[in-house]
């Protein structure tokens, strides 16, 4: 007779473990408490729009395309993606508004004309970038993350040295750029690991060879058609979706969790994988001996940023956005201290937004604009209907005076989103929105263990542990999860 597993949470890293436990055959039900699927990458359709609710960045393409085919399907059985081009705009001030080309050649161009020779320079560090990005994601994104010994062959441990895990991003950057425009530019994507340049290890330069060779995606109709697609591709393998279904505790024979318990229901697993956020699992489902690591222990981890965003639809098409725009017209030095070092709302922040409406008219009525502002803020803030509305009029005054054009007498839906959302939706810790940050003490087997070390049969997976933050390691996490499941109980 087959095992059973009850994943719990419908999230990417969820989906993608109980669908390659469900190719490896296993009995899989999958418990979300929110209505449908996606986690963090939830839609909603409100007045003709519809809004993707966390990730809107279609990075590393690659991945997805492993995904599907690891199960004999393409990407494009499920979805349609386009490359953005220009990729995105970032926008330094008034009538300072820079496309990011798609092509790299184009890219270092731009960057010849801010400095002379930066071209050059760019090609050597993209050679490097390559490098990380290769060995990297074939190789220590795929690593469970265990045991240090699982880095220890000599060709690993030889391309480890290469990888510049012990220098900061911060630095490496500014050994081959000096003009602070660049420098922005290419420290954009780190903002993505949750972390500050200075503290994220310079490995991550793959990121830049992400954003600048492999490209700006979007599948056609929103980013929840991955979800979608992944669903399906899931169901078609046999696993079952349990929505409205919250998991509330666990019933134990000695080290092992026999029951899992939601209000409506008992399941009776084999093998247990959390794919909520892992403080909640860990904190507040298990009782204390079961559980690994104090609220010390929590308290000291450094969090990715939460967001404050609005979901916003428009009744006329604006002028001066992409698809993507990020608004860098401010200090980011000080916007950063206000996220990590002394956590408070920002004074004058730099936000980012997403227009999805000027790729895609199915997200938005004819003759209307489908937008979604994130301003990124320190997790563990009060969150208040006022201090939202303030940085509403505050970020609104900014975008009008910098587009050039009057958008808040149009505004013809509304939603905003931040802590106490995350919390309520995704019992986040701290209200976070993008779990651990990828600082170097929170890399591989620093971050909360992928096995509990407590309950023989519960196994943890998503963007609280390895390998880290965003849509495709959380994919990957799964996939990771999985392979240690069947190790063991096939
Ligand atoms: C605003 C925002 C923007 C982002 N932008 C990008 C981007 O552009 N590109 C990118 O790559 N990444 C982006 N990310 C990050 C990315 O979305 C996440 O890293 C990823 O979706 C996390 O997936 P997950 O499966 O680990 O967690 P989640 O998506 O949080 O899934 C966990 C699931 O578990 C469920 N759950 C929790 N507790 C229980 C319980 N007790 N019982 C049952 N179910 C439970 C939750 O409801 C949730 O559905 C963004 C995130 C946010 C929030």
């Amino acid at each position: 007779m087959s095992k059973k597993v009850i994943v719990i949470g419908a999230g990417f890293a969820g989906i993608s473990a109980a669908t390659t436990l469900a190719q490896a055959g296993f009995e899989v039900q999958v418990l979300e408490k929110n209505e449908g699927p996606g986690g963090r990458a939830r839609v909603f359709d409100a007045e003709g729009f519809t809004f993707d609710m966390g990730p809107s960045w279609y990075w590393m393409p690659d991945v997805f395309d492993a995904y599907f085919e690891r199960f004999g399907k393409k990407t494009s059985d499920y979805y349609e993606l386009l490359r953005l081009d220009p990729s995105y705009a970032v926008v330094f001030g008034e009538d300072d508004f820079v496309n990011i080309p798609a092509k790299k050649e184009d890219f270092a161009a731009l960057l010849e004309s801010l400095e002379e020779g930066s071209a050059a320079r760019l090609e050597e560090f993209l050679e490097q970038a390559a490098y990380k990005y290769e060995v990297g994601m074939r190789d220590l994104v795929y690593k469970p993350s265990r045991s240090v010994l699982e880095f220890a062959d000599t060709r690993l441990l030889g391309a480890l040295l290469k990888m510049d895990v012990f220098t900061s991003i911060y630095t490496h950057i500014r050994r081959y750029f000096r003009h602070p425009k660049i420098i922005q530019l290419m420290e954009f994507p780190v903002l993505f690991l949750g972390a500050l340049p200075q503290n994220t290890p310079a490995l991550y330069s793959l990121m830049n060879y992400a954003d600048i060779r492999l490209g700006t995606w979007y599948p056609k109709g929103g980013m929840h058609k991955i979800i979608e697609g992944m669903v399906s591709l899931a169901e078609s393998m046999g696993v079952e979706f349990v929505y409205n279904a919250e998991v509330k505790d666990f019933g134990f024979q000695g080290k092992n969790i026999i029951e899992v318990h939601t209000k409506e229901s008992i399941y009776r697993p084999d093998v247990v994988v959390a794919g909520g956020d892992y403080h909640h699992i860990e904190q507040q489902l298990l009782p204390k001996k079961y559980r690994q690591y104090g609220e010390e222990y929590w308290d000291k981890r450094v969090m990715a940023p939460s967001s404050l965003i609005f979901y916003l639809g428009i009744d006329k098409k604006l002028k001066n956005l992409l698809h993507h725009n990020l608004f860098f017209d401010t200090d980011f030095g000080k916007h950063a201290q206000e996220i990590y070092e002394s956590p408070q709302w920002p004074e004058d922040p730099l936000f980012y937004v997403s227009a999805p409406s000027q790729t895609d008219p199915t997200v938005a009525p004819e003759g209307c604009e489908n937008i979604f502002i994130l301003i990124p803020v320190a997790p563990n803030l009060e969150d208040t209907t006022d201090i939202r509305e303030k940085y509403y009029e505050m970020v609104m005054s900014r975008l009008e005076k910098l587009t050039g054009q009057e958008i808040r007498s149009h505004v013809v839906y509304k939603r905003s989103y931040a802590h106490r959302d995350f919390i309520g939706d995704y019992h986040a810790f701290k209200g976070n929105a993008y779990g651990l940050a990828n600082t170097l003490m929170q890399t591989a087997v620093l971050k909360p263990g992928m096995k509990s070390s407590k309950v023989k049969n519960l196994y943890y997976t998503g963007q609280l542990t390895v390998p880290g933050p965003g849509v495709p390691p959380s994919l990957i996490s799964g996939q990771v999860v999985a392979r240690e499941i069947e190790k063991v109980y096939k």
